[in-house]
C-alpha cells in the first residue's frame, strides 16, 4: 500500500476512534499529528522520543488527550479500553500505552 493509501485508511480509524470516544461520553483535544524531522530531532535531544522512525514524520500517527467528567486521563487503566479498541481495528494500529519501553499514552499511530 502506498503511503497516501496509509495514510487515508489511518485517518479513517482516527475518525472511527473519534465516534467512539464522543459515544462513550469522552472529551478529546488534539494534539500533535504531523512532525518535521527538525522537531523529531529536538524531541530526541529533550527526551520527549526515543525514536528518529516515529509515525509521526509518515503522518501516520496522532496525539489525543482524553477527557471524562472535565478531567484529564493519564494512567493507562483509564484508557486500555480505548487502546484496545484502537488496536481492533487494524492489526497495524497501536497505541502508545502498549509500547513496550517507552509509555506513550497520548499516542495512537498506524504502523
Ligand atoms: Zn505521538
Amino acid at each position: 500500500m502506498s503511503l497516501g493509501k496509509e495514510q487515508e485508511a489511518f485517518m479513517r480509524d482516527v475518525a472511527k476512534l473519534l465516534n467512539y470516544l464522543h459515544q462513550n461520553g469522552y472529551e478529546v483535544r488534539g494534539g500533535e499529528l504531523e512532525r518535521t524531522q527538525a522537531q523529531q530531532e529536538i524531541y530526541i535531544k529533550t527526551g520527549k522520543s526515543k525514536t528518529m522512525n516515529s509515525n509521526h514524520l509518515r503522518r501516520c500517527a496522532i496525539d489525543l488527550f482524553i477527557f471524562k467528567n472535565d478531567k484529564w486521563l493519564t494512567q493507562k487503566q483509564e484508557l486500555q479500553k480505548i487502546g484496545d479498541f484502537w488496536e481492533s481495528l487494524n492489526e497495524k494500529n497501536r497505541w502508545g500505552g502498549n509500547f513496550k519501553n517507552f509509555l506513550d499514552i497520548p499516542h495512537f499511530e498506524r504502523r
